[in-house]
């Protein structure tokens, strides 16, 4: 083969890999391959420079990350000096020549070369450099056309990782307004805190894989931990401490935690923080953030809002059955009618099994969907003058005036079972592929005597309903 045939054989080889649809990773790989046999490159390294992150990818690992500090600071000035000359000059073991050297100056070259050569040559498309290859060969024998196929391959390469940077970069953006529009939309028909904190949380934290995060609400001057479980940072809690009035965003002095400041109209609510041991919140994370908080602040405030309204308001917003507060109310009117009377009364606990799969599975939009149904089939299956009620999340409880152990037992059982055979409809939670789904609940029903308080009548159904779960669920337990 000869040398001009063999150079023309390596373009065509390379330009197949690049168009390929695969793996940064494997494509790194190929193209090693590629070098080694056609250029007797040993080794070659692919640094990345990208802009828009501030950091520096070694393409081999797949994205990883350069950690090492003495040697990001080797690359980091081998990557500037690149830039200034904007890409026009390459590095033969360590010293510096112009991309197109003459071909007289070769002895340059020769008297430079010894066992192993390391060869540095800009990535670099349209005179922006983006980073280097980094290329080590025991070849003795160099002439002018092994240089300008490194050149020509290093313009080849360079554009195929740009699109590489550009997609990832896309990606992050479609997410994030993806995570923005999910907390906006959390409100629509939710308005405890318990319930939307942790889906801000999760879409944060999904949306941040690098930093973990926490959420924190002032009470009484104190941020307490609300999402997750624990934060065992200290950093965090450091940086807490530190918010004023006034704070837009505060980092720690190593640059891996952030906290950030959730604030309402009648002031600081709480904050979100950012933390991690490896990367450093870039400013693009930093815009994030306080984007993604000032959506959360304003979700919080307005559900904190909602919460006050209902307050007064009779009817739960999701299922449009009574409330807790109005359970709580019509359960004494009921229980001290049974005591003067001496009348019967039953109430009926139930509640969805593994619901939190549902969500987890389907999104809480599904989830939300449900629990309409649920309720539906409750109004449906009830009569007139019993009074059902959303006790909270996913839990019902049914007031049963006038009604013996023995009815109140039939209609539980007639719920299991309608429950059971009901398909329910998720349709306008625009689930692909899934119109309907099937759900099980659990219930415990119990009559009220005499010696009880409301507040016992409410422990003995949950300890009936606590007994239908631990004995398998979609079942009935009488007591
Ligand atoms: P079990 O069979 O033991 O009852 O399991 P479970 O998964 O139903 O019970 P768990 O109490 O672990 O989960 C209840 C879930 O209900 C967790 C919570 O996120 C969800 N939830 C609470 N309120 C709402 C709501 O208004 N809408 C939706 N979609 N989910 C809710
Ligand atoms: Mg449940
Ligand atoms: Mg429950």
């Amino acid at each position: 083969m000869t040398q001009q045939y063999k150079n023309m054989d390596f373009l065509n080889k390379l330009s197949g890999i690049l168009t390929k649809k695969i793996s940064p990773a494997r494509t790194i790989s190929q193209i090693s391959k590629l070098f080694k046999t056609y250029l007797k490159i040993e080794k070659a390294e692919f640094i990345l420079f990208d802009n828009n992150n501030v950091i520096i990818k070694d393409f081999i690992t797949d994205w990883d990350y350069l950690n090492d500090e003495t040697q990001t600071a080797g690359i980091n000035s081998t990557y500037s000096n690149l830039t200034l000359s904007q890409g026009v000059k390459f590095y033969f073991n360590e010293t510096e020549f112009d991309n197109d050297f003459e071909e007289k100056e070769l002895y340059r070259i020769e008297e430079l070369t010894s066992e192993t050569n390391n060869i540095i040559f800009p990535l670099a498309l349209n005179g922006e450099v983006i980073g280097f290859l980094k290329a080590e060969t025991n070849n003795i024998n160099f002439d002018k056309s092994f240089f300008l196929i490194l050149n020509v391959a290093a313009k080849l390469i360079s554009g195929a990782f740009i699109n590489y940077i550009l997609n990832e970069q896309m990606e992050v953006s479609l997410n994030f307004y993806k995570a923005m529009k999910d907390i906006a939309k959390i409100i629509e028909s939710q308005y405890e805190l318990s319930y939307i904190i942790p889906i801000i949380g999760e879409m944060i934290d999904r949306f941040m894989s690098s930093h973990l995060i926490y959420i924190f609400i002032k009470k009484d001057d104190k941020y307490e931990l609300v999402w997750p479980n624990l934060c065992k940072d200290t950093r965090v809690y450091k940086l807490l401490e530190k918010i004023s009035a006034k704070t837009e965003y505060l980092i720690s002095e190593n640059g891996r935690t952030g906290v950030f400041p959730l604030s309402g109209e009648e002031g600081i609510l709480g904050a979100i923080a950012a933390s991690s041991n490896v990367d450093k919140l870039n400013q693009k994370d930093i815009d994030y953030l306080i984007q993604l908080t000032r959506q959360s602040g304003l979700t919080i405030h307005r559900a904190n809002v909602y919460a006050e309204v209902l307050k007064y308001a009779t009817l739960d917003a999701l299922t449009g059955l009574n409330n807790r507060r109005q359970f709580e109310m019509r359960l004494k009117q009921e229980v001290s009618n049974s005591k003067r009377h001496d009348i019967p009364l039953c109430c009926i606990m139930l509640d969805v099994d593994y619901f939190k799969k549902v969500n987890d599975t389907y999104g809480h939009a599904a989830g939300d969907c449900v629990l309409k149904e649920v309720s539906e089939i409750i109004k449906n299956e009830i009569r007139e003058y019993d009074i059902a009620c959303r006790y909270g999340g996913e839990e019902f409880f049914i007031i049963l005036p006038r009604t013996k152990l023995r009815e109140a037992s039939t209609v539980g059982q007639r719920l299991r079972k309608v429950m059971e055979e009901s398909k329910m409809d998720i349709r306008p939670a625009k689930v692909k592929g899934t119109p309907y789904i099937n759900i099980t609940i659990s219930i415990g029903v119990c009559a009220y005597d005499k010696t009880m308080s409301a507040e016992e009548f409410i422990l003995k159904a949950d300890k009936a309903l606590y007994e239908a779960k631990e004995t398998g669920r979609n079942r009935v337990i009488v007591v």
